[in-house]
C-alpha cells in the first residue's frame, strides 16, 4: 500500500530515548511531510467511514493523539475533545486513575467533553502495553460515553497492548 509505506518511511527510530533499552518511535517527521500527514488521515478517515460512520466525537490522547485527532474530527465533520494529564484542564473535570509499572497516572476530560450516549473513537500515536489507551477507554465510560474504537499509528506488537484492550476495537496504520 502506497500510503502506508510513505508512513513508514516518515517515521524513524531513537534508540534509548527517553531511557536506556527503549526504542523510541518518532512521528515528527510525518508532520513534517504533507503528503505522510495526509496519509495518515486518510487512512484513518476511510477507517471510521468503514467501520465506525456513527461517531460523534475524536478523543485525542496527550500529547500526540493532538497531532493528528483534530485533522482527522476536521475531516469527517465532528468534534475533538483532549484526554490529559492530570491538573491540566481547567474547570470541572471526570477522572480517571490507572497503575503503571511503578505508581499511578491519571488522567482527565472536561466533564463537558461529551454527554451520556455519545460514540466516541480515541486516537494516540502509538499502542505499546495499551494501559494508556485503556484508561482513556475506562475514563470516557465512566463519563458515559459509548468507545466505538481505538485508532493509533503505530502498535507494538510485542507488548500485547491489544490483549489489554480485548474489548475495544483497535485499528494501527503499522505493526512494528
Ligand atoms: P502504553 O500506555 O504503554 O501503551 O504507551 C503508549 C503511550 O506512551 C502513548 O501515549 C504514546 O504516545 C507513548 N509512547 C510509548 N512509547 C512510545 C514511542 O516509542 N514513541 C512515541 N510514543 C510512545
Amino acid at each position: 500500500h502506497e500510503k502506508i509505506e510513505l508512513i513508514t518511511r516518515n517515521i524513524r527510530t531513537f534508540p534509548d530515548f527517553p531511557v536506556k533499552g527503549i526504542n523510541f518511535k518518532d512521528v515528527c517527521p510525518i508532520l513534517k511531510e504533507p503528503s505522510a500527514l495526509s496519509a495518515v488521515v486518510d487512512l484513518f478517515e476511510e477507517q471510521t467511514k468503514q467501520s465506525f460512520p456513527q461517531v460523534d466525537i475524536i478523543a485525542g490522547i496527550e500529547a500526540r493523539g493532538f497531532l493528528f485527532g483534530p485533522l482527522l474530527a476536521q475531516r469527517l465533520g465532528v468534534g475533538f475533545v483532549p484526554v490529559r494529564k492530570k491538573g491540566k484542564l481547567p474547570g470541572p473535570t471526570v477522572s480517571l486513575s490507572y497503575a503503571l509499572e511503578y505508581g499511578v497516572d491519571v488522567l482527565e476530560i472536561q466533564e463537558d467533553a461529551v454527554t451520556a450516549g455519545q460514540k466516541v473513537v480515541l486516537i494516540d500515536d502509538l499502542l505499546a502495553t495499551g494501559g494508556t489507551m485503556h484508561a482513556s477507554c475506562k475514563l470516557l465510560e465512566k463519563h458515559q460515553a459509548e468507545v466505538l474504537g481505538c485508532f493509533v499509528v503505530i502498535k507494538f506488537k510485542d507488548l500485547k497492548g491489544e490483549e489489554k484492550l480485548h474489548d475495544y476495537r483497535v485499528f494501527s496504520l503499522l505493526q512494528c
